[in-house]
């Protein structure tokens, strides 16, 4: 059986959901409510590939919001990725994908120095970030969705905001090997992490978020801030294709400007329904019944494949090798990158 461990958007998000998700005391509350909350399994999933192959899980809310960094309340923080981990452990799931926020906080804030939760010892190989299949599903967006635009990729200038991340430097190394990109533009604040994935990828111009924007015929939104940013729609090209694959998104407002199109990065579509309530209560997706995240969908594709194994883990280890194997998996059971705007 998979699992994923999954968190809501923002404070204002859990609180309207809160209802169907069976918190009907939360609703009301504020985050303080929130960050006592203990995790909760709110959710029976089954899944059936192409192959005819029909796979369990469950979803477990951890009870994180992204307010809880912004507060700097870090420990509650911390606490709800490790204990929706142990309860995952402890529902005896072999596979469960570490959405969202979940794995950037246990990589940020060191969690694999705790490997004990009251009697559970996690076994972390039963965990993955999902990162890989994230990554590929991005990548495959790109290349799809820019000729469409009349975008050609040999003539394009891309922004990867977030490019020293684990999903962005895996972008970064794609482009790089199996595109004819023409220019890489790499967006942090750490210089040093920058610096060195210039080294590594032996391009890439370094630039700040307001000078890179007017340059760029494409930006990978794909840092890890708690909140949006908003961007001056006037400023960027057209066409500009903005992939934006952060959770929370990484742009703040919904952007309607000629020339400028918006698409929801790292999303897959399944060919066949799925049987779960989950993604019809947060509300995020268009088609609730087939569209998720590509992170969840990794952790369905090593249960599948019974690779009980923490495939996606670490930082900044995804190979395009890697993001192959997790890519001929994802199309073998019935997954396509989201591919409209
Ligand atoms: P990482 O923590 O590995 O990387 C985050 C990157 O964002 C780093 O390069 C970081 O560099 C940069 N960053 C953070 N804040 C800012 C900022 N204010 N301005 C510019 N750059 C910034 O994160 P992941 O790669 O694991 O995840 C990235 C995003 O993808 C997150 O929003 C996450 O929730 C989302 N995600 C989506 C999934 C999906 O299935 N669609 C699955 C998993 C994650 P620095 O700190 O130096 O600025």
């Amino acid at each position: 059986m998979f699992g994923l461990i999954g968190h809501l958007n923002s404070l204002q998000h859990a609180q309207s959901v809160a209802n169907e998700l069976g918190y009907p005391d939360y609703a009301e509350q504020g985050l303080d409510f929130w960050c006592a909350a203990p995790p909760q399994i709110v959710d029976e999933i089954s899944v059936t590939s192409i192959t005819g192959q029909k796979i369990e899980g469950r979803y477990v809310e951890s009870c994180f919001l992204p307010e809880m960094l912004a507060a700097r309340r870090i420990k509650a923080a911390t606490r709800k990725v490790i204990n929706a981990m142990a309860l995952a452990q402890k529902q005896g799931l072999n596979i469960t994908a570490l959405g969202g926020f979940s794995s950037i906080i246990f990589e940020n804030f060191n969690l694999q120095q705790i490997s004990q939760v009251r009697n559970i010892k996690l076994e972390f190989e039963r965990f993955t970030t999902g990162n890989t299949h994230t990554a590929y599903i991005i990548c495959r967006q790109l290349e799809a969705l820019a000729p469409k635009l009349g975008i050609e990729l040999s003539k394009a200038t891309v922004a990867i905001c977030g490019a020293t991340g684990d999903i962005g430097s895996a972008v970064c190394r794609w482009l790089d090997a199996r595109t004819d990109v023409a220019e890489l533009i790499l967006i942090a604040r750490d210089r040093s992490r920058l610096q060195a994935l210039q080294e590594e990828l032996g391009r890439g111009k370094i630039m700040q978020l307001e000078e890179a924007l007017p340059c760029a015929d494409i930006v990978v939104w794909v840092a890890s801030m708690p909140k949006g940013v908003e961007i001056d729609p006037t400023t960027l090209k057209q066409p500009c294709l903005l992939l934006d694959g952060g959770y929370p998104k990484n742009l703040n407002s919904k952007i309607q400007h000629p020339g400028v199109y918006v698409v929801k990065g790292g999303i897959v579509e399944h060919a066949l329904d799925i049987d779960w309530r989950i993604m019809k209560i947060v509300n995020l997706m268009d088609v609730p019944a087939r569209q998720l995240f590509a992170c969840f969908a990794e952790s369905m594709l090593l249960e599948f494949e019974k690779w009980y194994t923490n495939f996606s883990w670490g930082r900044n280890r995804i190979t395009v090798e890697k993001m192959d194997l997790i890519g001929q998996l994802s199309v073998k059971h019935g997954f396509q990158p989201l591919l409209s705007f």
